[in-house]
């Protein structure tokens, strides 16, 4: 199996989510396994697979997210540095843009529209509620 992400840059951004409180957990990972790419957690899990809750450090999924900065480091840093990254979107609102059905194009007008700006590379973006027309209200991050 190989592994290929920047473990320090999920913890960096983990933290960040977590600083500006949002909570955070750790997910399983995709692995390549025989050319193919499978889920870390060793089951069959289809499109789900690598993007579920870590059933050891988020045993409780999104309700085992947290904004404490020490377990943060030591689940990302140290347990479980591989782990994709859950963020608890109870104070978001996030759009996941489908390119294969036109809606990077829709959302890069709505961004235009609104005067926010959206890096070109995310596959996710979130917003700040309230998400409104206001040029200096709509902050995007992306992930
Ligand atoms: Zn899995």
């Amino acid at each position: 199996m190989t592994y290929d992400r920047n473990a320090a840059s999920t913890l960096l951004t983990a933290l960040a989510f977590a600083r500006h409180g949002h909570a955070v957990f750790p997910l399983w990972w995709p692995v390549t396994h025989n050319g193919q790419t499978v889920c870390a957690c060793g089951r069959l899990c289809g499109k789900q697979g690598g993007k579920h809750p870590h059933s050891r450090f988020a045993p409780n999924g999104i309700h085992s997210a947290t904004l404490d900065s020490g377990i943060i480091k030591l689940l990302f840093g140290l347990r479980c540095p591989e782990a994709n990254l859950g963020v608890s979107t109870e104070k978001l609102v996030v759009i996941d843009a489908d390119p294969r059905h036109g809606g990077d194009e829709a959302l890069a007008a709505r961004c235009r529209a609104l005067g926010a700006r959206r890096p070109a590379a995310a596959a996710h973006t979130s917003f700040s509620p309230p998400l409104t027309t206001s040029p200096s209200r709509a902050s995007p991050q992306t992930r």
